[in-house]
C-alpha cells in the first residue's frame, strides 16, 4: 500500500525529472525528432545560465534552447556557437520587443539579478512569451504582483524557478508529511547558508538583491516548511546576526526565524552568507523523523526516515525537471504549481520576515 501510494505521487513532474540524459549527437537527434518542443530564450547568461540552465536544457524532453538575451556582447560568439543558435534570436535587454516576431520562442526564462526580474518580465510578456522566472521573484510584494498582472494581461503563464518541487527526494518527503505516515509533523528544522564569496557582487548590493542570505538561499528553507506543511505560517519571529558590517552593510549576513503553523506546526530556521554547510531539513512528526541532508544542491540530495525505511531516489537534473513540467504545462494549458502566485507568498512571508528583524516583534502574516 505504501509503496503504491509512493508510486502514484512520484509520477507527473518526478516522471519527467526521472528521464535519462541526452548529450552532445544524441541531443541534437532528439531536437530534431520532436518538432514540438518548446524553445526557451535564457536571460541572463551568468553563472546559472551558463553552468546549470543551459546543460539542462540539452536533456530536457519538452523544451529546448532556442534563444539569448544578454548585456554581454562578447558572450554572444561562445553562446550562438556552442548551442547553434541563428542571429536573429539573440537578443538585448533592450531588443526583447521584438521576439514578438520569432516564433521559435515560445518561454523566456530570466536569470537575472533579483531586481530586474520585473523589467525582463513585463518585456517577454508584451513579446507575447510564456515566462519562467528565478527565484525569489522580485524584491517586493509590489513587484511580484505587476510581474503576475503582465502575464495575465499579456495572456501568457508565469512560473518560479522551483527546482526542489520537482526532485524525488522532496516529493517523498512531502508525501510522507500530507499523508501523515509518521503521524502529524510538530516541528521543522531548515536551514541554508553558505559563504557568498567576494563583496563586489550584486547579491550585496541591496537595489538589485532586495535583501541577503534570506533572499537568496533562506527561501529554500521557506519553501520547504511551506510545501511540507501545505501551509502557510501565521506569525514570524525573526532576529539577524551581523559579524561583518562593511561587507553585509546593504544586505542580512545570517537570519533566523520562526514560524508557526495553522495545524500546530513550528519551524526553526536559518539562512547565512557567512556559514557554508548549513543545507538540511529535518521535519520530526508524532511517531518519528525524516530529513534530507544535503536538502538544496544541485544534486547528492540524501535522505533519512527514523524508522529506517529507505528514502532514496535516482538523482534528477532539477533544472531539466522543472523546465519540461513548465514546459508541458504552457503546451497543455494547465497550471503550475509554481505559479507567480506561489512565488510572491515567499516573498511576502520574507518581507514579514524582514519587519520582524527591524522591529524586534514577532509579526502576523
Ligand atoms: P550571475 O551574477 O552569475 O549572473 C547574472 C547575469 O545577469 C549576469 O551575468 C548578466 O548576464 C545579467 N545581468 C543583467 N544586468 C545585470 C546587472 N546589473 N548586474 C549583474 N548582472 C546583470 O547570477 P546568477 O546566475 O547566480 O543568478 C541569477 C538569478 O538566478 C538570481 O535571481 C538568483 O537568485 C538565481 N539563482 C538561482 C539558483 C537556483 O538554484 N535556482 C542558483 C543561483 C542563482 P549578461 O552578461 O548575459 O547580461
Amino acid at each position: 500500500m505504501q509503496d503504491l501510494s509512493r508510486r502514484r505521487f512520484m509520477q507527473g513532474a518526478a516522471a519527467a525529472a526521472l528521464a535519462a540524459p541526452l548529450v552532445g549527437a544524441a541531443a541534437t537527434r532528439a531536437r530534431a525528432a520532436s518538432p514540438k518542443k518548446l524553445g526557451v530564450a535564457l536571460c541572463g547568461l551568468g553563472k546559472l545560465s551558463t553552468d546549470q540552465i543551459a546543460p539542462a536544457l540539452l536533456k530536457t524532453q519538452h523544451c529546448r534552447l532556442a534563444g539569448i538575451v544578454t548585456g554581454s556582447g562578447g558572450k554572444v560568439e561562445q553562446w550562438t556557437s556552442k548551442y547553434n543558435l541563428p542571429a536573429r534570436s539573440v537578443y538585448t535587454y533592450d531588443t526583447m520587443h521584438r521576439m514578438a516576431d520569432n516564433d521559435d520562442i515560445d518561454i523566456v526564462y530570466v536569470v537575472t539579478p533579483n531586481a530586474l526580474h520585473l523589467e525582463h518580465t513585463v518585456a517577454a510578456a508584451k513579446a507575447g512569451k510564456h515566462v519562467f522566472c528565478e527565484k525569489p521573484l522580485e524584491i517586493s510584494v509590489e513587484r511580484c504582483q505587476q510581474m503576475i498582472d503582465a502575464c495575465k494581461a499579456a495572456d501568457r503563464m508565469l512560473g518560479t524557478a522551483y527546482r526542489c518541487r520537482f526532485e524525488p527526494h522532496h516529493l517523498e518527503c512531502i508525501r510522507i508529511a500530507r499523508q501523515q505516515e509518521l503521524g502529524a509533523v510538530r516541528i521543522i528544522e531548515a536551514g541554508f547558508g553558505i559563504d557568498v564569496g567576494p563583496a563586489d557582487q550584486w547579491r550585496l548590493k541591496h537595489s538589485l538583491s532586495g535583501g541577503g542570505a534570506l533572499m537568496d538561499v533562506g527561501i529554500y528553507a521557506l519553501q520547504a516548511t511551506r510545501y511540507l506543511t501545505g501551509e502557510e505560517p501565521v506569525l514570524v519571529s525573526a532576529m539577524e546576526t551581523k559579524t561583518d558590517a562593511v561587507k553585509f552593510k546593504e544586505v542580512d549576513e545570517t537570519v533566523s526565524w520562526t514560524a508557526q503553523f495553522p495545524g500546530g506546526a513550528t519551524a526553526y530556521c536559518t539562512a547565512s552568507f557567512k556559514v557554508g554547510g548549513i543545507k538540511n531539513f529535518r521535519a520530526t512528526a508524532d511517531r518519528g523523523w525524516f530529513e534530507l541532508d544535503p536538502a538544496y544542491y544541485y544534486g547528492g540530495i540524501k535522505g533519512v526516515r527514523s524508522d529506517g525505511k529507505p528514502l532514496s531516489f535516482p538523482q534528477v537534473d532539477m533544472f531539466a525537471a522543472e523546465l519540461d513540467d513548465f514546459a508541458r504545462c504552457v503546451a497543455e494549458r494547465r497550471p503550475t504549481i509554481v505559479s507567480g502566485e506561489e512565488g510572491m507568498r515567499d516573498v511576502r512571508i520574507m518581507t514579514a520576515i524582514y519587519e520582524s528583524i527591524r522591529t524586534g516583534r514577532a509579526v502576523k502574516i
